[in-house]
């Protein structure tokens, strides 16, 4: 059998480096493209250490035309898509920015695709593009009504990779709805690395167990949920990785356009992942409760099943061995890629 290549957009990026690392021990070539807007070389490095396998790393922006042209003269056989910008916040003050880069940059790509006939592609997508949910578990087809510009980026692109593959019944388009991923690599060398205080939970609890934040704000304590605080759906993000090398190969076997909810179909709430967390590092964490955060939803969590029926995908891993590696990661580098004390 011939050795499949795979391009990887913003894969130096939190679910891209663990994506790489399943590519590369599932017998695939990788080529990764980055700008380091939100990652570090070093991150590429430490696969290629984990996976025992060398990636081809081109450093450049999706939206140059030069860098795609360069990327694509090898034979490219798919495409994973992660490159992006993720902040909800950031995109309510900065829309621009994330419409040019997510939307601006899916387009870029899929001309790019489309001049070096490229027809399979998997998408990062969120499950922030179902809003307000009405009915828990989410399933696939829910409504699909985004509240900030981010969430609209994602919607976009789902319907621009629709219509792609409307218009030549060739292509094939997984989209992947992706709830929380949390956790890391458990050999601790690869992991989320935020630059500024981190906006999400799981990074946020694994900066104030190690001493760089005094304590957590638990964003309101009186949603309608068992325990008052906000219940998700958290996912180890190895699970996830394993899930695009799943969908990658499904892709490789069908054409036309898929939506596939990731998550473990279970709801945890703040106040039981600080718990969890808690166990994990044999720590206390501090936390107090604060006004509900603006946006937030009470609850949120996926019906999994077309994961499980297409791709034969399940999360197989628990939040508590997410947060035993997710603590692992944070003791070992505990300034990110930037410490680089896991390196060499
Ligand atoms: P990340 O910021 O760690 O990774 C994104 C990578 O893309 C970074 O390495 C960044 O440098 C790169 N990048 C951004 N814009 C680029 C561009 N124009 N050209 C080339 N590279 C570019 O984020 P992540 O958490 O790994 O998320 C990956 C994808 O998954 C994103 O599309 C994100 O929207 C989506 N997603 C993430 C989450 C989450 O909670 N982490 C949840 C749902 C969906
Ligand atoms: N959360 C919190 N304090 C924080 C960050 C998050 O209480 O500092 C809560 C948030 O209100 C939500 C849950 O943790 O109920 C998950 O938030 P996150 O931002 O990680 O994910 P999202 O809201 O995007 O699903």
């Amino acid at each position: 059998m011939t050795v499949k290549t795979v391009l990887v957009t913003g894969g130096a990026g939190y679910i891209g480096t663990h994506t790489m690392v399943e590519l590369l021990t599932s017998g695939y070539d990788v080529v990764c493209l980055d700008n380091f807007s939100n990652s570090s070389p070093e991150a590429v490095k430490r696969v290629e250490k984990i996976a025992g396998k060398r990636v081809t790393s081109v450093t450049g922006d999706v939206r140059d035309r030069e860098v795609m042209s360069r990327v694509f003269k090898r034979p490219i056989d798919g495409v994973i898509h992660f490159a992006a910008l993720k902040a909800v916040g950031e995109s309510v003050a900065k829309p621009t920015d994330y419409y040019g880069n997510n939307v601006g940059g899916s387009l870029a790509l899929l001309e790019a695709m489309n001049e070096r006939k490229v027809r399979r592609i998997v998408f990062s997508s969120s499950a922030t593009v179902y809003g307000v949910p009405e009915t828990l578990p989410l399933s696939e087809d829910a409504p699909v009504r985004p509240i900030n510009p981010y969430g609209h980026t994602k919607a976009m692109v789902e319907q621009i990779l629709r219509d792609w593959c409307a218009a030549d019944l060739t292509c094939t388009a997984i989209v992947l709805r992706y709830f929380n991923p949390i956790g890391a690599h458990p050999s601790g060398t690869i992991g989320e690395d935020p630059h500024d205080v981190p906006n999400n939970l799981f990074p946020f609890i694994a900066q104030v167990a190690i001493g760089k934040r005094d304590k957590l704000t638990i964003w309101g304590g009186d949603w309608e949920t068992p325990d008052g605080t906000g219940v998700r759906d958290y996912l180890h993000v190895v699970d996830l990785a394993r899930g695009h090398v799943d969908a990658l190969r499904y892709g490789f076997e069908n054409t036309g356009y898929r939506n596939i909810n990731l998550g473990t179909g279970q709801g945890t709430s703040v106040l039981q992942m600080v718990a969890a967390f808690e166990r994990a590092a044999s720590k206390k964490i501090s936390f107090a409760i604060g006004p509900r955060r603006a946006g937030d939803v009470a609850a949120c969590w996926a019906d999994g099943s077309s994961a499980q029926q297409l791709l034969g995908w399940r999360a197989a891993m628990s939040v508590e061995q997410a947060c035993v590696d997710g603590w692992r990661w944070q003791q070992q580098n505990p300034d990110g890629y930037r410490g680089q004390r896991t390196a060499g």
